[in-house]
């Protein structure tokens, strides 16, 4: 006897608890990120982080750095604590 699934018409995809293209995913994240992205480019990476929870956490963490970086150029402040906060969210990601 087979138990029947929920309904699960119009929900979403089941996220990925792991990532089987990360290099990929992370070339398009910098690009997006970078303003250089292509329209198929951001088309496929919007696709793969509505379904990828480590490309999604990617893209918040690169997202992240490449704020404190602006923030570091604009500011000239303390290098060496922006490595540390740098190094500490890779570890927790990773
Ligand atoms: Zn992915």
């Amino acid at each position: 006897m087979q138990t029947p699934l929920p309904s699960s018409s119009g929900t979403k995809p089941e996220m990925k608890e792991h990532c089987s293209h990360r290099a990929d995913c992370l070339k398009l994240i910098q690009l997006i990120l970078d303003g250089e992205a292509t329209e198929q480019q951001l088309a496929r990476a919007k696709a793969n982080l509505e379904s990828c929870k480590p490309c999604i956490q990617m893209y918040q963490l690169e997202k992240e750095v490449k704020e404190l970086l602006t923030k570091r150029i604009e500011k000239r402040c303390c290098p060496e604590q922006l490595v540390a906060t740098i190094k500490t969210r890779i570890l927790s990601f990773s």
